[in-house]
């Protein structure tokens, strides 16, 4: 079946005991055993719920994953995964990673002595292999990055990563399964922050990793019971409402994301706009390789801080917010909001830069209200 309706379908099909046609929310912490583990497959909540094993199969069927773990948010997965690694482990990740992996990475995990080698975008899609060694465990990826914007080639990097027994994870947030299957491309783990596109309605908190390996999906299943960075069941539920339409809504995003950024590739005060559709992207080959479309993200670069930070407060239909992905559009200044975090690393965003997430409210109203604050 494709993607639309297994958005829609994919392990949820009507409860068999109501008919009821939405997965119930199984707001329960335990379930009723007959005799001593006689029971339907569930025990206790935090191992598993009805509710959050429908959000699961429907997400990694959208990824092409025999295998999905559903989290408590995107960092909650990112907590799980490092958990598969032991101090002394190496990993290699892109340097414009998310902001707070980032402050994880640095923060939490380098203090107790696991190692990082932060590399750029094109140094990993292509000459990576000379920055792995023998406790190289993970090559962590995520394009396009947050908030510049930049393509890794997944399958070079995939390439280099595995000849050296590394597992590659992409951060599949920004593109969405619509838009890209890391898996395909020669990854060996799928993450997202379902706050984002998935959900896409800015009302929820969630996390997932999809994966085809059996023996990972056994681990990551252990882990998710015993750190116990789980999702209750009314934002799973949330979650799956959310992932219903999220075709359309990504046919959408990238449809506003592209008149958006045409429009600031032409307005005078603009400096410069990163978007992996435009044709002088330096990702932008990459991007048409392996992704659908080119997503709902766009960033543009000021001549100066002070009117970045001042623009970004007086767009009217743009909220200023951090977050992404909801169907309406935000506008943030990453240097001060998300990305602060990174401020002091020699690769922190531009203090000029402004990142918009595209929402899909009419073109023509967003490109009005960003004209009228850009000025001549
Ligand atoms: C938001 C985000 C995360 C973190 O997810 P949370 O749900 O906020 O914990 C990770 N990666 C990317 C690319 C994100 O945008």
């Amino acid at each position: 079946m494709d993607f639309e309706t297994r958005a829609i379908h994919e392990g949820q099909e009507p409860d068999p005991t109501t008919g009821a046609i939405t997965t119930p929310i199984y707001q329960t912490s335990t379930y009723v055993q007959e005799a001593v583990g006689v029971h339907k497959g569930y025990d206790y909540a935090r191992v598993a719920n009805p509710t959050r094993t429908a959000l699961q199969e429907c997400l990694a069927s959208l990824e092409g994953a025999a295998h999905g773990h559903a989290f408590s948010a995107g960092l909650g997965a990112v907590t799980t995964l490092m958990h598969l690694l032991s101090p002394g482990d190496h990993v290699v990740a892109v340097n414009d990673v998310y902001g707070g992996i980032y402050r994880m990475f640095t923060q939490v995990y380098e203090p107790k002595g696991y190692r990082f080698t932060f590399l750029s975008a094109e140094e990993i899609s292509r000459g990576l292999a000379p920055h792995l060694d023998e406790r190289t465990r993970f090559v962590w990826l995520e394009t396009p990055t947050n908030p510049a914007l930049n393509i890794v080639d997944i399958q070079a990097a995939s390439a280099a990563a595995h000849a050296a027994g590394a597992l590659v994870i992409v951060d599949n947030t920004f593109a969405t399964p619509y838009l890209q299957l890391p898996l395909e491309l020669g990854a060996d783990l799928s993450l997202h922050s379902t706050t984002k596109y998935i959900g896409g309605h800015s009302d929820v908190i969630g996390g997932l990793v999809a994966t085809n390996d059996g023996a990972i999906s056994e681990q990551l299943a252990f882990l998710q019971k015993s750190l116990g960075a789980i999702p209750g069941p009314f934002d799973c539920w949330l979650v799956l409402r959310g992932v219903k339409t999220l075709a359309v809504r990504m046919d959408r995003h990238c449809a506003n994301a592209a008149a958006v950024a045409s429009f600031l590739q032409g307005h005078p005060r603009v400096e410069r706009v990163l978007y992996p559709g435009l044709p002088g992207h330096p990702g932008h080959e990459i991007a048409a390789r392996q992704m659908r479309d080119f997503g709902g993200m766009v960033s543009f670069l000021v001549e100066d801080e002070q009117e970045a930070v001042d623009l970004v407060a007086r767009t009217r239909i743009w909220k200023l917010a951090e977050s992404l992905g909801g169907v309406e559009s935000l506008i943030e200044h990453p240097a001060r909001m998300t990305h602060a975090s990174t401020a002091d690393a020699p690769f922190a965003v531009p203090p000029t830069l402004i990142r918009l997430s595209v929402g899909i409210e009419s073109a023509d109203d967003l490109i009005a209200d960003l004209d009228a604050v850009l000025g001549r």
